[in-house]
């Protein structure tokens, strides 16, 4: 695959841009793969990667039933922080988060990850209190967060009303090195260096079924034929409890649609990321302009990837009190994600109940920041049958009660 670079950008200007080969090829699927991993959606795109970059494995397809990216990777509001509370979280968000600082030099595709800072703000006394007790963990743990005044808030971001009647501003948890990045350039970057290592990237192909033979995976049926395997992951976020029943097992898994809104574009007004939690609304401006606005997930369980109108005047009128320019913009477009939410909030990457087959799921409302991370302990366990980064976020924690509770730090915000 050639390198992208500035040389590349002015040669091609010369030839009118009609040199530029494919990022990524869309062969037919083989007949057998080392590894299948369902799902094209950034952590199963990472999985992949890494499972070449850093174990040699090629031998490998990642199967898709719609396009690359078109699940939840596409669809999330891309913030990237790392500032939980339990001590595994913070080190997979973590990983993930400095993977992100050179992502982008790594897959020689601008992932645009933007550092600009995020801000959780505390607007109850509890909320103050948890938000300290979070910036005591993360400086224990080597995450760069710290606890800021109102007037710093105001400083970081002068649109913001601090003295609002119901919910005014005490301070919050900032964490300078978090941020954001374009989403499905995550998941084009990550396609992209997949196919460069020779791996299948099979688009428009559902799986339908699972097989296994003596309690081990054989391979998949899909609506493009029949594919062998010696080991499959399952990468599926919302569709995970329907993979897992073609498996033959349950998982502790709820299935809800997340839903997300712009405004119109506007001129740049919010170089920082702020998340307002007891309200319940998030909220960052785009490289174009539009306020990016995050709301809640549907209040009972669907497969519905789409917005609905009680959302839109819900996650507005949570954030108007605080953002009071937001009351003259008027909102462009929503939509919706279904997400894989677990009830610790952690996230799944283990082993399952059939030999050879492994979980990536549970990611919730938060994901997007961990694909990174989550590529990278997901690859190992595939390749090495053990990672330190997943080992607490298996399975069986649910059985044992061993639950990494990040109800706060994940339950509601993203
Ligand atoms: C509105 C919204 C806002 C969010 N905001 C944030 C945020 O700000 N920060 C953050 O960190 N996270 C956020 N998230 C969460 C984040 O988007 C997810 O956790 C993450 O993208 C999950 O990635 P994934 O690769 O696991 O899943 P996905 O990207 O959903 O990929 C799974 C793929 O599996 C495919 N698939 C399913 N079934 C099959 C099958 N039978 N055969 C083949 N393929 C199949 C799907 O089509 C899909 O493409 C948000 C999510 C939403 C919906």
């Amino acid at each position: 695959m050639k390198r992208y670079s500035v040389f590349a950008v002015a040669r091609q200007a010369f030839a009118h841009h009609q040199g530029w080969e494919k990022a990524w090829a869309s062969p037919e699927p083989r007949a057998r793969y080392d590894v299948v991993i369902v799902g094209a959606g950034g952590h199963g795109l990472a999985t992949a990667y890494y499972l070449g970059r850093n174990h040699g494995i090629t031998s490998v397809a990642v199967i898709e039933k719609g396009w690359l990216g078109g699940g939840n990777t596409g669809r999330n509001t891309t913030i990237i922080r790392s500032n939980y509370l339990q001590d595994p979280s913070a080190a997979i968000y973590e990983k993930a988060r400095s993977l992100y600082e050179t992502l982008s030099q790594e897959l020689n595709y601008n992932v645009m990850f933007s550092p600009r800072g995020v801000m959780m703000l505390a607007q109850t006394e509890h909320e103050a209190r948890g938000y300290r007790r979070t910036v005591h963990a993360n400086l224990l743990q080597g995450v760069e967060t710290e606890w800021i005044g109102p007037q710093r808030v105001k400083e970081l971001c002068p649109i913001m009303n601090i003295d609002g009647p119901r919910y005014p501003v005490l301070g919050a948890l900032w964490q300078p090195r978090g941020g954001t990045a374009r989403h499905d350039a995550v998941a084009w970057g990550y396609a992209r260096a997949c196919s460069d290592m020779g791996m299948d990237i099979i688009q428009q192909c559902e799986v339908t079924g699972i097989r296994t033979e003596g309690g081990r995976v054989t391979g998949v049926s899909t609506t493009r034929g029949e594919i062998a395997c010696g080991r499959l992951g399952l990468v599926v976020a919302g569709h995970s409890s329907v993979l897992a029943a073609m498996a033959g097992f349950r998982l502790p898994i709820e299935s809800a649609a997340l839903q997300a809104l712009v405004s119109e574009p506007i001129k740049p007004c919010m170089d920082v990321v702020v998340m307002a939690n007891t309200v319940h609304g998030y909220m960052s401006q785009s490289d174009k302009g539009e306020m990016v606005i995050g709301g809640g997930t549907d209040g009972f369980n669907n497969y519905t990837q789409r917005g609905s109108w009680h959302h839109i005047e819900e996650t507005v009128r949570a954030l108007i009190e605080t953002f009071p320019m937001l009351s003259r913009l008027k909102m462009l477009r929503q939509w919706g994600g279904i997400v894989d939410m677990t009830g610790d909030r952690s996230p799944i990457i283990s082993r399952s109940p059939v030999e050879g087959i492994f979980l990536n799921c549970g990611w919730g409302t938060g994901g997007f920041k961990a694909i990174p991370g989550s590529g990278w302990a997901m690859a190992e366990l595939m390749a090495r049958g053990h990672s330190p980064l997943a080992a607490p976020f298996g399975l069986e924690r649910f059985r044992e009660g061993r639950f990494i509770d990040e109800s706060v730090a994940a339950g509601v915000a993203h």
